[in-house]
């Protein structure tokens, strides 16, 4: 007797988005770039919707525009012809060209076309055109972070081709998907050391620039071109990406092509990971850590102690992308807080490993590590662990007012608060603000559901 079929599991709220979404993302942190999806429409549209939500800036995301006769004969005609529009339209330094769910079944060779593409653009004597990078991110593998990596990794690959301009003085910096205000503050922590810093991506001006008087159909700011070919002479690269698949990651393609040195570490969020990261920025620049970052972590550890006694022995669920959901699991694990249920959307056969080790000595119960799920999974989790406060980004809003929980607003996307989009979760200050929350988050809590209403906790 045949057994019985298996049940179908659909995915419902899930707790990522797709890969392309990720490569517009990083796009936008490089100078001059118009993010280019090869697929149907659709797709451009719902990405610049929910990327425009997070920033509140306009985000222009080009298309192809596949229709069915394309997703039968192929979309490298629109695929050419939508460069031409962009390149007319935009002037743009760079197009970034990412592949989508449609053009990677019907199996299009985008690296073939392009070689079409140039040769028809050499024939017509239109001189240079944009330097154009691609990347491949079907959606059905990996998620927006995957695609995020790939299209840094990309850029790496095809713009760092030499070591030439060595600077001893220079380190490259591979942040992740990290907010605007945590882009610039890297930024200054760097040069703080003595070092310049080229980060890729860096969307701190292009998705959070200054008010505009005029219409520009590129927003100013990114990671410069001249400034990519030149990363293969920096004296470090830093790259915060524990967790990642050492194929997606671009320091370890700059490791294996300039034998420069790569330090791999975890997101600088809270007291330990940010001095892992000050220690890497000193031992490469040899300086030591500058007075008034001495003078932050004091404060922080001034905070840890006077908000003690509102935080510990509480219980928080944490969930989002793989690398932000450890960095905050080791960043509550040290303020006392017991991490009760840690989830990514993303599979992750490291996750569950990692989050042990960051956890370990510091909490007192089992904590629950998922990976690879939904919202609906994380709400049956979280409901059976009776926690305290949820911290992630606002997809999981529903489930904080189902089981009357806080929920403390941190990563990507935030759709429903003001701001999010330059939110400081790194470095000494931003361990601090993110505690600060927490606090207040507890207290106000209580406040709310007493009888009395105390003035005065
Ligand atoms: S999942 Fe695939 S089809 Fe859907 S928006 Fe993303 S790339 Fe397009």
């Amino acid at each position: 007797m045949m057994g019985e079929p298996a049940k179908y599991v659909s995915s419902t709220n899930a707790c990522r988005q797709c890969t392309p979404l990720g490569a517009c993302l990083a796009f936008k942190g490089v100078r001059g770039a118009v993010p280019y999806l090869h697929g149907s429409q659709g797709c451009a549209t719902y990405m610049r919707r929910y990327i425009i939500s997070h920033f509140r800036e306009p985000i222009d995301i080009a298309s192809s525009a596949l229709g069915e006769k394309q997703a039968v004969f192929g979309g490298g005609p629109n695929l050419k012809e939508g460069l031409v529009n962009v390149i007319g339209k935009y002037s743009p330094e760079v197009i970034g060209i990412a592949t989508t769910c449609l053009t990677e079944t019907i199996g299009d060779d985008v690296a073939s076309i392009l070689i079409e593409f140039d040769r028809e653009w050499g024939a017509a004597k239109k001189g240079e055109h944009p330097q154009l990078v691609r990347v491949s991110t079907p959606s059905y593998q990996g998620s927006h972070v995957e695609g995020f990596h790939a299209t840094v990794r990309a850029l790496a690959d095809q713009l760092a081709l030499s070591s030439e301009g060595v600077n001893e003085k220079s380190v490259n910096l591979f942040p992740g998907i990290v907010s605007t205000a945590d882009l610039r503050a890297l930024r200054e922590i760097v040069e703080g050391f003595g070092l310049t810093a080229t980060i890729l991506p860096d969307y701190s001006d292009t998705l959070d620039g200054p008010a505009l008087d005029r219409y520009m159909p590129i927003s100013p700011g990114g990671t410069g071109i001249e400034e990519i070919k030149l990363m293969g002479g920096a004296v470090a690269s830093v790259e915060f990406a524990s967790l990642l698949p050492r194929k997606l990651s671009a320091g370890e393609l700059l490791k294996e092509r300039f034998w420069q040195r790569l330090d791999t570490l975890g997101l600088p969020l809270g007291l330990r990971a940010t001095d892992a990261f000050f220690s890497a920025l000193s031992s490469i620049s040899g300086e030591s850590i500058p007075e008034r970052y001495k003078s932050q972590r004091g404060r922080l550890l001034d905070a840890f102690v006077d908000g003690h006694k509102y935080l510990s022995g509480k219980r928080a669920v944490i969930y989002g992308d793989e690398e932000l959901a450890l960095g905050l699991t080791s960043f509550i694990a040290e303020v006392g807080i017991q991490p009760v249920v840690v989830a990514t959307g993303s599979s992750n056969s490291d996750f569950e490993d990692a989050v042990k080790g960051v956890t370990e000595g510091l909490v007192l119960e089992e904590v629950k590590v998922v990976d690879g799920v939904d919202f609906s999974e994380i709400e049956a989790l979280a409901a059976e662990a009776k926690p305290d406060l949820l911290i992630g980004n606002s997809k999981g809003y529903r489930i904080s007012r189902e089981l009357g929980v806080p929920l403390i607003r941190v990563g990507f996307p935030i759709h429903d608060r003001f701001g999010g989009q330059r939110t400081l979760h790194l470095g000494y200050e931003g361990a601090l603000s993110l505690f600060d929350n927490l606090v207040n988050a507890v207290i106000t809590k209580k406040q709310e559901d007493s009888p009395i209403g105390y003035a005065y906790i």
